[in-house]
């Protein structure tokens, strides 16, 4: 007998953590525990990282929190009754919108929820709150690929085909990202290409794992990747590799961005980054007289204040060479976090609605007023990008409290020590997580809520493929699902007055379901006609295929794994193409700070490491922080192979034991990012942001390093 007494039990589910999400099963074992194996399913073919095998690990982990706990007088956060943490929360939050305005309220969410929490949580805070001020961590992850896609294509999809596609397609540039240590299995796709013959070449300042499998890997400064760009196609039209057919026929704009790469000189652009002109012409001819050809971008090309106009040079190279749409080819970006793509399409975005709306245009406000039973008028127009949202928290002008929702901003942000005074100055910080992490810490109170494995749901990977995911077992007692904490909420909010800035119509019960079928059913309906139309996406046809890829509008009608064959999404049907210029980085090296600090994973860690951490197989394989640098930058420095050094910005400083390694360029120093405290790399990066998608700079800043 199993521990519940029961036959042994068995789900079909996916991986917690990545975008790939990874099929496996998770099985309860006669002694106990729960057993995860890697099944058969496209993205991962029955393989799994590290991470993913040792997922169930944290289910009965003894850190697990199992009740809510509230800050006492004395300021130490104690256990607390259900009842008495969600009246501190409302109390909070009437106080806080009485004296302030209802927009003196935040919401926070995450890409880890849930499309049914990402939905219901933007529901929540529009309706529930009223706010304007809702934003999640995923701006911080894929959004200026998000913003670059959506001007260029009319959608943001990240793969707009499926990642089988990979293994067949004759030339991969691979850009800023490391899907060998990142996503492991997604290089059984990588290592098809290669065996059939395929090229593969990277860009990356490191000479990572993945870089370490590349025919060819170009090695920019960090922050050159857009003039690298721009000289590929440069190359592309001295060389006469443009596809000119399909330039006249499928896109738009050609000729400005023509004028504009024509100023991008490989010699110049050599200069600039430090790629040799003969790597850059193998590329561009590698791309340009490929069968077939992909282009795929990740954070390293897109955490920069010039994020969208970078991933825009790349879009503008693949569209040029007429990849999009074509078979085995185009332009895709890697999503990073488990569910960064739906997070994105249901409403916890500042500037959207369900669907992938616009917030302020009047059609989609009916609609979405109409699923929602609420007056139009009364939906709160758009907030703004996470990180200004936060750095407003507890300003004359901005939000005196905080919800945050699978999201730990205090190591994640960009110059966190900055969030985490903003986010200690608030009247009101609830935190709604599993373990305590570095930002439950700051909180007042604290909601325990259920893990993966413990609920039903959808979530949409990298691929923009709806899967299911299936719980094994049920929250252990204490535990609420975050769908049931929002309903809590706002029937409490609902109560007899005395807030006059309540939600106007019908019992909360039926506005905020707490069964995730019912809310899924809701979301399509919400999401009807929008760019990400999930109308036709049903549980059980998801169950009966291995998912289904949005747009589905008809659910009698086929799904959509690639895009654009034929038109593409926009009033035209045709691309747009965007010409774009280099520009540095936002703070440049000097005397003080001469060297260039980027950040990026390692394979045993995940995001803030709140849960990877705590890992037992996981914190022996990676247990603490680290510098990586040029052993002739080390040795400029006086720094020998473990020494403890000093990492400062204009910001604050991380300090970590040294790495070093050949694989850097010497004129940059890396740090993973997933450590708090001391090792916080997210102390030293900078705050300034894309001026359209919000991504903060996380992939450059100016340094100095010195023995600690
Ligand atoms: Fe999980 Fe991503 Fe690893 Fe797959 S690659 S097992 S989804 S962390």
């Amino acid at each position: 007998a199993t521990r519940t007494g029961q036959p042994p039990r068995e789900a079909e589910t996916h991986c917690p953590y990545c975008a790939l999400q990874c099929g496996m099963v998770l099985r309860d074992t006669d002694d106990g525990r729960i057993e995860v194996q890697p099944r058969q399913f496209p993205t991962n073919r029955g393989g799994l990282c590290q991470k993913g095998w040792t997922a169930a690990d944290l289910l009965d982990h003894p850190d697990r929190l199992t009740t809510p706990l509230v800050r006492d007088p004395s300021g130490t956060l104690r256990p607390a009754t259900w009842a008495a943490a969600l009246d501190r929360i409302v109390d909070g939050l009437r106080t806080v919108q009485r004296a302030h305005g209802r927009d003196a309220v935040a919401v926070f969410g995450g890409g880890g929820l849930t499309n049914e929490k990402a939905y219901a949580l933007g529901k929540f805070a529009r309706v529930a709150l009223r706010t304007r001020h809702i934003d999640y961590n995923g701006r911080w992850c894929m959004s200026s690929a998000a913003a670059a896609g959506l001007r260029a294509f009319g959608v943001d999809r990240g793969l707009p085909f499926p990642l089988t596609d990979l293994g067949r397609t004759d030339t991969l540039l691979l850009v800023g990202t490391n899907p060998a240590e990142t996503m492991p299995p997604l290089m059984r796709h990588v290592t098809d290409q290669r065996a059939r013959g395929g090229r593969l070449i990277v860009v990356d300042p490191r000479l990572t794992a993945t870089a370490r499998q590349a025919d060819l890997h170009l090695q920019p400064l960090p922050g050159t990747d857009l003039a690298v760009a721009n000289a590929l196609l440069h190359i592309a039209l001295t060389e006469g590799l443009i596809d000119r057919e399909y330039v006249a026929a499928r896109t738009e704009g050609f000729d400005a961005v023509r004028r504009t790469v024509a100023e991008y000189w490989p010699a110049e652009v050599e200069r600039l980054s430090g790629v040799p002109v003969a790597d850059l012409e193998a590329t561009a001819r590698a791309l340009g007289t490929a069968g077939s050809a992909m282009i795929l971008t990740a954070r390293g090309a897109e955490q920069h204040a010039k994020g969208v106009d970078t991933v825009s040079a790349y879009v503008n190279l693949a569209l040029a060479l007429g990849l999009p749409g074509r078979p085995h080819s185009g332009y895709g970006c890697l999503t990073g976090q488990g569910n960064g793509q739906g997070g994105r399409e249901h409403g916890q975005k500042s500037d959207q609605l369900p669907g992938y709306r616009k917030i302020d245009d009047p059609a989609a406000r009916a609609h979405v007023a109409g699923v929602w039973g609420v007056d139009p008028a009364e939906l709160p127009g758009p907030g703004v990008p996470a990180y200004q949202l936060l750095d407003s928290l507890g300003t004359p002008d901005g939000p005196r409290a905080l919800l945050v929702f699978g999201s730990n901003p205090v190591v994640s942000a960009p110059r966190a020590a900055r969030v985490e005074s903003r986010l200690r100055g608030l009247d009101l910080l609830v935190v709604a997580d599993f373990l305590r992490s570095e930002t439950a810490e700051l909180a007042d109170v604290v909601l325990p809520v259920a893990q993966w494995a413990e609920e039903d749901g959808t979530m949409t990977n990298l691929e923009g493929r709806v899967l299911r995911r299936r719980a094994l077992r049920r929250p252990p007692p204490g535990v609420r699902t975050d769908l049931t904490v929002l309903a809590d909420l706002a029937a409490r909010l609902d109560a007899p007055d005395p807030v006059p800035t309540g939600p106007a119509a019908g019992p909360a019960v039926d506005r905020f379901p707490t069964d995730p079928r019912v809310v899924f059913a809701e979301l399509r309906r919400a999401s009807a006609g929008g760019v990400a139309d999930y109308a036709g996406v049903s549980w059980e046809r998801i169950e009966s295929a291995d998912g289904v890829f949005w747009p589905c509008p008809d659910p009698d009608g086929p799904d959509s794994p690639r895009l654009f064959a034929d038109t593409f999404p926009t009033p035209t049907g045709r691309a747009r193409f965007h010409a774009v210029r280099h520009r540095p980085a936002a703070e440049p090296v000097c005397a003080d700070y001469p060297l260039h600090f980027t950040t990026g994973r390692v394979l045993a860690q995940y995001q803030s490491g709140t849960q990877t951490r705590r890992v037992d197989a996981l914190r022996r394989a990676a247990p603490h922080g680290f510098v990586e640098l040029h052993p002739d930058l080390a040795t400029r420095l006086g720094v020998g192979d473990g020494d403890e050094v000093r990492v400062a910005s204009r910001r604050g400083e991380l300090r970590a034991p040294a790495r070093l390694s050949p694989t850097i360029r010497p004129d940059t120093v890396f740090a993973p990012f997933h450590w708090p405290g001391a090792a916080r790399a997210n102390s030293v990066t900078n705050d300034a942001l894309d001026p359209v998608s919000g991504m903060p700079e996380f992939k450059i800043c100016a340094v100095r390093v010195e023995r600690a």
